[in-house]
């Protein structure tokens, strides 16, 4: 079937075992990881949070962990609301750049303020852009 072939950019790999997507077949898109074939979707992988094995794609990674979706709820509930990464600099206008520049994503640089005793480490403070947004609306 001509009019079916896929075109080469359309192709889906598999992030876990590289296996492409044959035309018609779908893959699982796992939130914060990738697409992943039936086969490795299907399979057992360990929540890092609770430890319960479920199937690769009810999972979700987020910033690095491999959550089941009951964990990954309660993550994003509670959450980390608020980010604080400590940053040197000499000056606050330096402070503030390199803390924009370095946003993580998904948040919004709230607060800089200098570490306390100490002169050059900055605490740059982020709050998630949701709640950022719904305090200020
Ligand atoms: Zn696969
Ligand atoms: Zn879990």
């Amino acid at each position: 079937m001509l009019g079916h072939i896929q075109k080469t950019g359309e192709k889906t790999v598999c992030k876990s075992c590289g296996a492409e997507s044959k035309p018609g077949e779908t893959f699982h898109y796992v939130a914060g990881y990738g697409a992943v074939c039936r086969k490795c979707g299907l399979h057992m992988i360990v929540c890092d949070k609770c430890g319960s094995s479920v199937r690769r794609f009810t999972s979700t990674v987020l910033r690095g962990k491999t959550l089941c979706l009951v964990c990954y709820r309660a993550e994003r509930e509670s959450g980390e609301k608020r980010v604080v990464k400590e940053r040197v600099a000499d000056s606050i206008e330096q402070a503030l750049a390199s803390s924009i520049a370095d946003t993580p994503e998904g948040y919004m640089l709230v607060g800089l303020r200098l570490k306390p005793s100490s002169t050059r480490t900055w605490m740059a403070e982020y709050e998630r852009e949701d709640i950022f947004l719904s305090r200020c609306s």
